[in-house]
């Protein structure tokens, strides 16, 4: 039997970062991974989904070039096969070199599905493509299983497709169902509509993002309804069924309605972390009760010894970025010398790849009342125009506008949550994500002079401008 110093099951964003770092430090380690290296993002997630953003916000354009004084005589053909082809091509590249970088770094990559099988004398079992197995000891074990999207469990769900299901299309959906509140229904909801797809968007509340501040939920509400998506609130969906007839598809809602002719339903409400057959049953790692995420400590230890859980599968915060860094940071504890280091899930910059985009980091207006109340906390709100619309024909109270609210913990003004939604926010967060993990306050922004004309200076110009409490290092 192999045996290794460091064993890593799955190889996606967290355990792939992790297997690297710990390699370079010149230890053994070896990683099972049952499907495509690179896991959720490369393959099913942010590296695809980024790539169909782009073709959306290109067809926004291409609707907007006349008021840039171009004309085209014919009009723009889309092929989505094309597109889909170009895609996948460009992913299979990143799974090659997935494949050599663990080559270059020394790792054994073991292909299959792994399972813990005595969890104190750290076995692994992993079950190959030819259905042989193979089994590996290891001192230190490390589960970045990820996450599934999760079910509906409701009849007709197999008519259905989810996330994975969108990136498989062959071709562009005519009328599509979009059900889910999050931020992967409203992007690929997002992309379909900007694509040409008639787009309906279910959501169970109010609005979708409501886990997000209320002014980034009610803003994007707003503009998904101007950009075409029919947005249906309170939507609890009760069965799916398809027409004999027409082969569409038809959803009802519990309230009794039902919609109908789509030829595309896609449930996106969220994700559940892979533990199943991974042999937890019988180790007892602890996992949460109803979600059955892996429970971890901020070391990222589970309660056995020597294994360790991050990423998805912990369901912390669910990024990539997120599971990198907790990866590397775990192989620099354990191999590197790096006593008690940790990553912090604090103050977090996030983007979500709507139309327009969000960027969003630290506390939400009515989280930053909760812990601190309501006469410590100052709020600064911003609107603006993105100078892109300036030349555009249409009276200026249709412009896409550019909201921002900054939340800011007094005396000082630290800001401690920054919400952005309009053109360019994506790009934009994550410079001033440095500064607020670094304590920044609204003193520190309103002296960092505005960089003009972009869409960020809106963020160091919020006003009242320069009247915020003098600061620490202002040179
Ligand atoms: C549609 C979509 C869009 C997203 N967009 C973004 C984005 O824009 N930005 C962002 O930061 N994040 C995004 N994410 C989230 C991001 O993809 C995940 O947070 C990230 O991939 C988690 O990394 P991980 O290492 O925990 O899991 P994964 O990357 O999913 O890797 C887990 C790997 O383990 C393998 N595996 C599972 N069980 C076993 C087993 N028993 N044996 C062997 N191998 C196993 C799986 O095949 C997989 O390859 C998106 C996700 C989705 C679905």
């Amino acid at each position: 039997m192999q045996h290794f110093d460091f064993f890593v099951i799955g190889g996606g964003s967290g355990g792939i970062a992790s297997a690297r770092r710990a390699a370079s430090y010149g230890v053994k380690v070896g990683l099972a991974e049952c499907g495509r290296l690179g896991g959720t993002c490369v393959n099913v997630g942010c590296v695809p989904k980024k790539v169909m953003w782009n073709a959306a916000s290109l067809a926004s354009t291409l609707g907007q070039l006349h008021h840039y004084g171009f004309t085209s005589s014919m009009p723009f053909k889309f092929d989505w096969a094309t597109l889909k082809a170009n895609r996948d091509r460009y992913i299979k590249r990143l799974n090659s070199i997935y494949a050599k970088n663990l080559e270059n770094s020394g790792i054994m990559l073991l292909t299959g599905y792994a399972s813990v099988s005595q969890v104190d004398s750290k076995i692994i079992n992993i079950k190959r493509p030819d259905e042989s197995i193979t089994s590996v000891s290891a001192d230190h074990v490390l589960i970045t299983s990820g996450s599934e999207p999760s079910k509906l469990n409701i009849p007709g769900e197999q008519h259905t497709i989810n996330s994975d299901g969108f990136f498989a299309l062959e071709s562009k959906p005519t009328r599509a169902a979009v059900i889910g509140a999050g931020y992967i229904a409203v992007e690929l909801a997002g992309v379909l509509n900007a694509l040409g797809t008639d787009t309906s968007l279910f959501v169970r509340g109010e609005r979708a993002l409501r886990h997000f501040d209320e002014m980034i939920s009610r803003e994007l509400d707003f503009h998904m309804r101007h950009e075409g998506i029919k947005v249906q609130p309170k939507s609890i969906p009760e069965k799916i069924t398809r027409s004999a007839t027409t082969n569409l598809l038809s959803l009802h809602l519990k309230d009794g309605v039902t919609f109908s002719d789509f030829d595309c339903i896609l449930v996106a409400i969220g994700r559940s972390p892979n533990v199943l057959n991974l042999g937890l049953e019988s180790t007892q790692v602890e996992q949460k009760q109803v979600t059955n995420h892996i429970i971890v400590d901020q070391f990222q230890n589970t309660n056995h010894n020597n294994v360790y859980a991050l990423g998805d599968v912990c369901g912390e915060v669910e990024l990539t970025p997120m599971a990198i860094a907790a990866g590397r940071r775990l192989a620099d504890r354990l191999f590197g010398n790096f006593k008690d280091i940790h990553v912090s899930y604090e103050n977090v910059p996030t983007v979500i790849f709507s139309h327009p985009p969000i960027g969003t980091i630290g506390l939400k207006e009515n989280e930053a009342i909760n812990i601190y109340g309501e006469e410590n906390i100052k709020i600064y709100n911003g609107t603006s125009v993105n100078l892109y619309y300036g030349p555009f024909d249409v009276p200026p109270e249709q412009k896409p506008k550019t909201k921002i609210k900054m939340i800011c913990l007094l005396p000082e003004e630290k800001v401690i949550g920054l919400h952005i939604i309009g053109m360019g926010s994506d790009e934009m967060l994550q410079g001033f994500g440095v500064a607020i993990k670094m304590g920044a306050t609204k003193s520190d922004f309103d002296h960092c002079v505005a960089i003009h004309p972009t869409a960020s200076e809106e963020v160091v110009t919020l006003s009242p401008w320069g009247l915020a409490p003098e600061s620490k290092c202002h040179s």
